[in-house]
């Protein structure tokens, strides 16, 4: 990072940013790419993108850009949204379809958007496998990936992320969190679209100077930190097993994982004193986050080897039974 060559990406000329958009571009089979300081950056565009005024846009009820973008997908666009089930990971297709359908027919508003998520978060980080991404993109509409963690997608359902992407009109991924980047997302599609979409950067506040400085920071993380996402998924699956031996049926996605969706990083699980156990936790000095009311989570990453994962697992051991 601190040899990166550098140049105004405002006016396209920074060496390291083009190279870190070239590279990813290439990595989920689109054409161009562009880099956004945040993946809540990179789907804020990609709404303006595709989500024609007065439509609907078909979103899982739990997805990060319905529940955790506070409200942007609204307060940023003119078009409805439209939010189907998603509790195991994947949009109840049955209803989007009807959506789909209405909308055609001139019932409901036409739905020009439909989104997805991979890995899903809220369902426990589950994986989702090319075939499932496919069906949601034969109803019609475009579709929109939320691949926050695709890459962590990839490697648990051993398929290139561009498979998993190949369906979807535009893909955003972060190089931070689990990749280990400090700063940064990319938002892929057809050359026309991302374009358009660097004007949507440009006045949501995004478009950066000598950003190369930390691009390069996303291109070693392309580079080095994607095979070893398999290691943060078996120490994920080291926390799940104690969870699920010492709560069972707790844990979120359980049913999904066992049925072929598989769990990644994300170990996410209902505890009646979710606030008590983080505080026995945080005493262990163990970081564990709630992902809503009641429902505790645990993320492996980059930085947490074997041992904080040993430390992890006898904090669990000792905490209080319910
Ligand atoms: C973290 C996350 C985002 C947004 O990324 P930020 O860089 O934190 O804005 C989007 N989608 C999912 C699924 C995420 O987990």
């Amino acid at each position: 990072m601190a040899t990166a060559p550098v140049g105004d990406d405002r006016y396209g000329e920074d060496p390291t940013v083009n190279l870190l958009e070239e590279r990813f571009a290439t990595l989920v089979g689109k054409a161009a790419a562009v880099y956004v300081p945040s993946g809540t950056m990179g789907n804020q565009i990609a709404l303006r993108l595709h989500g024609s005024p007065g439509s609907n846009v078909v979103v899982g009820r739990r997805q990060h850009l319905m529940s955790y973008e506070s409200g942007a997908a609204g307060l940023n666009n003119a078009f409805q949204v439209y939010a189907v089930d998603d509790t195991g990971g994947v949009l109840d297709m049955s209803a989007a379809a009807e959506a789909v359908t209405a909308g055609r027919g001139g019932f409901w508003p036409p739905v020009s958007l439909i989104c997805l998520e991979n890995t899903h978060l809220s369902s426990g980080g589950l994986a989702v496998g090319a075939e499932e991404m496919a069906a949601a993109a034969s109803l019609g509409p475009p579709v929109h990936l939320d691949g926050a963690r695709l890459f962590n997608a990839a490697v648990a359902v051993e398929t290139p992320a561009a498979d998993l992407a190949g369906t979807a009109a535009t893909v955003m991924s972060c190089v931070s969190k689990g990749l280990g980047a400090p700063v940064g997302s990319l938002l892929a599609g057809p050359a026309d679209l991302i374009a358009e979409a660097r004007l949507h950067r440009r006045r949501l506040g995004g478009a950066m100077r000598q950003a190369g400085v930390i691009a390069a920071g996303g291109l070693y993380a392309l580079e080095h930190h994607i095979d070893r996402l398999a290691d943060d998924h078996a120490r994920a699956q080291r926390l799940g097993d104690v969870v699920a031996d010492r709560w069972p049926g707790a844990r979120l996605g359980e049913a999904e994982a066992a049925c072929g969706r598989p769990f990644t990083n994300v170990v996410a699980f209902r505890h009646p004193d979710a606030l008590g156990l983080l505080d026995h936790l945080g005493q262990a000095g163990v970081r564990a986050g709630l992902l809503a009311p009641g429902i505790v989570r645990f993320v492996t990453h980059l930085d947490v080897n074997d041992a904080d994962i040993a430390r992890a697992v006898a904090a669990l051991a000792s905490a209080p039974d319910y």
